[in-house]
């Protein structure tokens, strides 16, 4: 049977701080970006990242197959 598996972005904020479960994926790494400030901005009260935030985000992505 042929499984259709899929290539996502996966961003787990527990990566950044042991307190939140939040898992966020997405298609494209800019979605991923998006939501994920989304989550900070609203959950954790971090809006706006600074340049070095955003780079530090972007280094936990990881391609996972779903
Ligand atoms: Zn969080």
């Amino acid at each position: 049977m042929a499984v259709d598996s899929k290539r996502y972005k996966e961003l787990s904020c527990g990566d950044f701080r042991s307190d939140c479960g939040f898992l966020v994926r997405a298609e494209t790494s800019e979605e991923l970006m998006k939501y994920c400030q989304e989550h900070a901005c609203n959950t954790h009260g971090k809006c706006g990242s600074s340049p070095e935030g955003i780079e530090k985000i972007k280094s936990r992505i990881k391609d996972v197959w779903i």
